[in-house]
C-alpha cells in the first residue's frame, strides 16, 4: 500500500478504517479507552508481527459521518490496544459474526445491525494505487463515567467459581475437619462463603454417637 498525504489522516485517533481482515477492532491509542487490561495471549497485530504488548479495554464513540455529524453513538467492546498499530482497525469481520448486515457501492459502505435500528457508515474513502479504503470517523469521549468502568468483582468470573457455606464444603468432603475443609477448598478453588462451622454439624454428631455405641459393645 502507498501512503498517499490523504493516507495522513488515518494517523488520526478518531479515523478508523474499515478491516475484513481483522479478526478484532485494534487501536494505538489508548485515548478514552477504559476497562484495560493486558491480553494473555500475544496477539497479530496489524503490522504483521506478534506481540505481547497488546492490552485490550472498551472505548465509547459517536459516530460522524465525513463532514463531522454524529448520527449515533456506541461501546466498542474488548478494542485491541498496541502501540505497535499503524492504524486504527474496524473489523468488519467482528461486526458480521455478531451478526450485523455489510452493504456498500463506491461511496461508502455500511454496517448495518441486526434490529436495523443501528448504522455505522464508512462514508470517508480513501483512494490508494490498488483501489480505495473505505474509512468511518469515530469520535473518542474521553470522559469516561463510574457506570462504564466494571469492578474488579465484575472483571473476575466468578459465575464458574464453586461457591458455597463451610458448611457445605464440610459435608462435601466427608465430613473432615475443618483445616482440611479449608485447605482442600483451596485447592479446588472453591470460594466459602463463611469461615465459620454451626456449632454442631448433625451428621458428625450421629457419627460421634454411633461411634460411642460401638465402642460400648466392643470388648476391650
Ligand atoms: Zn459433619
Amino acid at each position: 500500500m502507498e501512503i498517499t498525504a490523504s493516507m495522513q489522516e488515518l494517523k488520526s485517533v478518531d479515523i478508523w478504517m474499515g478491516h475484513t481482515g481483522a479478526s478484532n477492532h485494534c487501536t494505538f491509542s489508548t485515548e478514552g479507552m477504559y476497562n484495560l487490561e493486558y491480553k494473555p495471549v500475544a496477539t497479530m497485530s496489524a503490522t504483521g508481527a506478534a506481540n505481547n504488548e497488546t492490552k485490550s479495554g472498551d472505548i465509547n464513540v459517536k459516530a460522524c459521518n465525513k463532514n463531522g455529524i454524529e448520527y449515533t453513538d456506541f461501546t466498542m467492546e474488548g478494542v485491541n490496544y498496541s502501540p505497535a498499530y499503524n492504524f486504527n482497525l474496524f473489523s468488519i469481520s467482528k461486526s458480521l459474526s455478531k451478526g450485523w448486515k455489510l452493504s456498500g457501492n463506491a461511496q461508502c459502505i455500511t454496517l448495518t445491525s441486526p434490529s436495523d435500528e443501528s448504522k455505522i457508515v464508512f462514508d470517508i474513502v480513501i483512494p490508494t494505487t490498488q483501489g480505495c479504503i473505505f474509512v468511518t470517523m469515530l469520535v473518542r469521549n474521553t470522559k469516561i463515567t463510574a457506570a462504564n468502568v466494571k469492578t474488579d468483582k465484575q472483571k473476575k468470573d466468578t459465575s464458574r467459581t464453586p461457591t458455597m457455606t463451610l458448611q457445605e464444603a464440610h459435608a462435601k468432603l466427608g465430613h473432615c475437619d475443618k483445616e482440611k475443609v479449608i485447605r482442600t477448598a483451596k485447592t479446588m478453588g472453591w470460594r466459602l462463603l463463611s469461615s465459620q462451622m454451626p456449632p454442631l454439624c448433625e451428621a458428625c454428631a450421629m457419627g460421634k454417637a454411633k461411634q460411642k455405641r460401638y465402642q460400648k459393645v466392643v470388648p476391650e
